[in-house]
């Protein structure tokens, strides 16, 4: 029997219905979905466009045999789903993680689609992943299953089609092994622009300067344009992470840098504190040389539900979905919930901090700043050219100042919250381009 009565859901189980698709309403791709169409119904957008967007293009499944170093053969599971391409290119992270599953990948495919329309980028969404724990493989082999994983993609990607970039558990290493294999597949006349084929990559060979900060900036830059209206100040306001990776590490630097106070962290290896400050920045060094932040000596440890009942006024989830459910939100004591992470909230623990007056800054939002650098990273391997730091953080600035002002004006017109807000508006601009296009055939 259904059990959900809210109108996403009522949404979603209609069109799921309607596409005679399984459904199972703690899933979190019918969750998302849910909210998008709920958006959907506020704008009045045409049915067509419904259906098309629940569910993504192309689902493509790979399988890869690979050689570990003791000579055993291991077979890895990858994933890459492209949801929609109407605004440009497919465009999205290649996630390493042995618990990945198909539908993780298609939910943070549809939320590129959003994302990259209410930043107003040319691309669309896609999602890719790889069933493999990284940290549990030496270098040697980590290269080789990226390689193979490549050469299995190399069809269904591209830097004009689909540009992978990196996402958790990759880095820009594994970004410089997949242009590589990539450039070795191109044709020779095609060789220059072949490594446009993924975003993310070092420096050294074709990445741009402030990207691997730039998820953490464009955060930042956010917080900057919405805190104000609702009375906060960046200088004086503690703050909580889950997650201290690329995202968690850069976030948690560039707030103390703005004089916020780090007071407690959660990931993988447990969960630490300190009143009176934990330095971001020794914090990311300990990170970087112990795997986590389990045994900082600066802080003490404390229980994952300690963790969530700290009082802060920033909590940010920065590490994986649905993180943050219904019995966290009734500990948690914040005065906004930044979701740095993509789908960090179910739906029940946001209804719960809406009703006790926290706000919700949304994921399309607030972590748009990564993909908008791997923007500016394939403008810059299209036209030959280095831009420098400050010339790729001026302009993150403009666009994440714009994307946060249109969620803030699109919040008050339609007089709901900012996650329908940020979805309404990401809608908005796709329904335009579908209307201007039209549908082949
Ligand atoms: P990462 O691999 O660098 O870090 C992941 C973090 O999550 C680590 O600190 C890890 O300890 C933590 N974590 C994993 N399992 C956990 C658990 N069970 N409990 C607590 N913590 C746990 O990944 P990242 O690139 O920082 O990505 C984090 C989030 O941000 C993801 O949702 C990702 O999709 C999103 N995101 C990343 C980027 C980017 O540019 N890297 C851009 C946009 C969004």
């Amino acid at each position: 029997m259904d059990s959900c009565n809210t109108t996403a859901c009522q949404s979603a189980r209609e069109i799921f219905q309607e596409l005679e698709e399984y459904y199972d309403e703690h899933n979190l791709y019918f969750q998302t979905i849910g909210s998008v169409l709920e958006a959907a119904d506020i704008l009045d957008i045409p049915h067509y466009l419904k259906l098309i967007i629940s569910q993504p293009k192309n689902e493509i499944m790979v399988h890869c045999p690979v050689q570990m170093d003791d000579g055993t053969w291991q077979l890895f599971k990858g994933y890459r789903v492209q949801h929609n391409n109407v605004l440009g290119p497919y465009k999205g992270g290649i996630r390493y993680h042995h618990e990945v599953k198909l539908d993780e990948v298609k939910t943070l495919a549809l939320l590129m689609t959003m994302k990259c329309a209410l930043a107003r980028l040319p691309y669309g969404g896609a999602k890719g992943a790889l069933k493999i724990d990284p940290h549990a493989v030496s270098p040697r082999e980590l290269e080789r299953v990226t390689r193979r994983f490549t050469a299995a993609l190399e069809n269904n990607i591209g830097p004009d089609y689909d540009i992978p970039a990196p996402d958790v558990g990759t880095n820009a290493q594994i970004m410089a092994w997949m242009a590589d294999t990539y450039i070795n597949f191109a044709e020779s006349s095609k060789k220059v622009t072949a490594r446009g084929v993924v975003t993310g990559k070092p420096l050294e060979f074709g990445g741009s300067a402030g990207r691997e900060k730039a998820t953490g900036q464009g955060l930042v830059y956010v917080l900057e344009t919405i805190l104000p209206g609702i009375g906060i100040d960046l200088s004086t306001q503690s703050f909580s992470l889950i997650g201290y990776g690329n995202v968690g590490s850069w976030t948690g630097r560039l707030l103390q840098a703005k004089g916020s106070k780090l007071k407690a962290v959660l990931d993988h290896t447990g969960a630490i504190l300190n009143e009176s400050g934990i330095d971001a920045e020794q914090l990311a060094a300990y990170v970087r040389n112990n795997g986590g932040v389990a045994g900082y000596p600066d802080a003490q440890k404390i229980s994952e539900d300690s963790f969530y009942s700290t009082p802060v006024d920033l909590f940010i989830p920065a590490a994986l979905e649905q993180m943050v459910d219904l019995e966290h939100a009734k500990k948690i004591q914040c005065r906004v919930l930044v979701e740095a992470a993509n789908a960090p909230t179910t739906p029940n623990a946001e209804r719960h901090l809406l009703e006790k007056g926290v706000e919700v800054l949304p994921a399309i939002l607030c972590n748009a700043g990564g993909v908008t650098v791997s923007y500016f990273e394939w403008k810059q391997n299209r036209q030959s050219e280095t831009w420098d730091e400050e010339l790729v953080d001026e302009r993150l600035r403009k666009v994440m100042r714009r994307a946060a002002q249109r969620v803030l004006d699109t919040a008050k017109e339609l007089d709901c919250n900012m996650r329908l807000a940020s979805y309404a508006a990401a809608l908005q601009h796709i329904s335009k381009v579908y209307k201007t296009r039209g549908v082949f055939p």
